[in-house]
């Protein structure tokens, strides 16, 4: 089932490889013809080629616009060899045939990145370029697609050895259609980033909303369960993310440790300030910032971060949002960790967590950022919204109001202020105790508010070893007196929604919580308020909310 190359038709934007691709398939007898630039170049280098307008007896027009848009080239790529009727009509219009389409499309997505203007976005949304890639890969029956620089060497030797075989040609057919769908998909985002976005929110008026430009990247090698198959796809269309990140050490990713890596940059990131978070089942089990000054900050982050829930760091996924330090390394080191993800690595922390065989090293790419939309998929369809960011206006310190008690001093406004920032990365209902810039308790994914306060206070007072003083508290079991630090007492909290009863706060009350931030906005508020002032603690409205479900 091979068909053998006579012809070959090449337009490419991207020249890559181009020379040795000519010469190769002239060498195997391959008659070339091409368009504007590409047949130039091919020419310059001594090789035959035939320019696409002397086959159509059509000049190249409109400043390139069309080119190969013609009965000539289409029918010459879309004849089915199998009918008579068609090899006749390519006879009586003197079409020849086309049997091998070389292709690559304008630059569009890099142009729209490069901050090019409408004007010069729209002249490259390439036409005859797809065109032609879908009429080749629909005629896969005969005739061959290649779209990518990087299989021109197979191109050549497949020309010299009798052409592709079928199950090839059906192959590259269908890395073809996906490579213009991601192309149009990018085209359609763009277009309806320009003219759906009637409030200019930078959120698209969804309902026109084409989809985002996937592309297979890997195959994993299994999904949440073994019994499931997965893949990871990138998504042209968005900021660079942990798709794109590079491995620099470990297995393979698996499907979940994307999902808690995705998770603890959430948990990280938000932090203006050196920080870590440590994350389990897309959980934050730590999470702690260190001051700008301290002496190797990220380390400090990390083990205030480790300290949260040591018990559940257990298998984590750690997140930095600083480059991890060789001391950072260190202690990493002593605990077995799935994942550690960061802006970048020092090459000793490399060398260090590089000796762990299990452990896979992450850096992100340059420019990450978060997507600007969120999609999950319900059955039937999509659910599509702007990303959670904390940048709501309560959000902001400044326009909190003081609901009960005095008002904080500046240290306790500051866990406030952290605390409120790291119980975002918690599934609701979320509780998060804090003291010195690290959480102590997290209760999360509780299906009511007062089994998130339960859980946050006992975590806080069961999960903190108590160590002699001066000894590190990350430093292990071997400075531990065998009790547990009550926590919750003196620390503050954060509530990701509003408390609709005071029963859930009197639980952080009765555990010593000194303050507590919290959207307000319940009907009962009035009740809450209440329970807050005859405590004698201090509590914040923030007016915002962060649900994360
Ligand atoms: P060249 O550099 O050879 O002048 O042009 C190659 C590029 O033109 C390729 O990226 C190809 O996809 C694109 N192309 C080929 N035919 C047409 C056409 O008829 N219209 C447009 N707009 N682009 C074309």
């Amino acid at each position: 089932d091979q068909v053998a190359i006579r012809r070959a038709l090449i337009s490419v934007y991207d020249k890559t490889g181009l020379e040795e691709l000519a010469a190769g398939l002239h060498a195997a007898g391959v008659q070339l013809i091409s368009t504007g630039s590409t047949a130039k170049k091919i020419a310059a280098a001594g090789i035959p080629v035939t320019e696409v307008e002397q086959v159509t007896g059509s000049p190249e027009m409109l400043d390139g616009r069309v080119k190969t848009l013609h009965p000539i080239i289409h029918g010459g790529i879309l004849a089915d060899r199998r009918v008579p009727e068609h090899m006749e009509t390519l006879t009586e219009r003197n079409i020849g045939q086309i049997d091998l389409v070389v292709v690559n499309l304008y630059p569009f997505v890099q142009t729209v990145a490069s901050g090019a203007s409408q004007d010069e976005v729209v002249e490259q949304i390439d036409i005859g370029g797809p065109a032609m890639v879908r009429s080749a890969a629909k005629n896969h029956a005969a005739v061959s697609i290649v779209v990518d620089p990087s299989f021109y060497p197979q191109v050549i030797e497949a020309a010299a050895a009798g052409g592709f075989d079928l199950k090839t040609r059906q192959r590259l057919a269908a890395k073809a259609y996906a490579h213009t769908a991601a192309y149009d998909s990018a085209v359609a985002s763009w277009t309806a980033s320009q003219f759906l976005d009637e409030d200019g929110d930078g959120v698209i008026d969804w309902p026109a909303y084409a989809g985002v430009a996937l592309q297979r990247a890997a195959v994993l090698r299994y999904g949440e369960n073994p019994h499931q198959q997965a893949a990871l796809y990138v998504d042209e269309a968005a900021p660079a993310g942990i798709a794109q990140a590079d491995q620099l050490h470990g297995k393979p990713m698996s499907y979940n440790n994307y999902v808690d890596a995705d998770a603890a940059l959430r948990a990280a990131f938000d932090f203006d300030k050196p920080a870590v978070a440590v994350i389990k089942h897309a959980n934050p089990c730590g999470v702690a910032v260190a001051s700008d000054d301290a002496e190797d900050a990220i380390a400090d982050a990390h083990r205030k971060a480790h300290a949260t829930d040591p018990v559940s760091a257990f298998g984590g996924v750690i997140a930095a949002n600083r480059t991890v330090t060789k001391s950072m390394a260190e202690t990493v080191k002593g605990i077995f960790t799935e994942v550690v993800i960061a802006p970048d690595f020092e090459p000793e922390a490399v060398e260090i967590l590089s000796a762990k065989k299990n452990i896979r090293l992450l850096a992100l790419p340059d420019g990450y950022g978060r997507n600007v939309n969120e999609f999950r998929q319900v059955s039937g369809g999509m659910l599509v919204q702007a990303g959670d960011t904390i940048n709501a206006e309560g959000d902001d310190v400044a326009n909190w109001t003081l609901a009960a008690g005095e008002a904080a001093d500046e240290a306790t406004l500051a866990d406030l202020a952290f605390a409120w920032r790291a119980v975002r990365a918690a599934k609701s209902n979320a509780i998060l105790l804090a003291k010195n810039g690290a959480a102590v308790g997290i209760g999360m994914g509780q299906v009511n508010r007062i089994d998130s306060c339960k859980l946050a206070v006992e975590r806080a007072n069961t999960l903190g070893v108590k160590v002699e003083s001066g000894a590190d508290a990350a430093g292990g079991a071997e400075n531990a007196t065998g009790e547990s630090e009550q926590r919750a007492a003196g620390s503050v909290a954060a509530s990701d929604a509003f408390f609709p009863f005071a029963d859930g706060l009197q639980i952080l009350i009765d555990a010593g919580v000194k303050a507590v931030v919290q959207p307000g906005g319940s009907v009962r508020d009035e009740e809450v308020i209440a329970a807050a002032n005859e405590a004698g603690i201090t509590m914040y409205f923030t007016g915002a909310r962060h649900f994360f479900h």
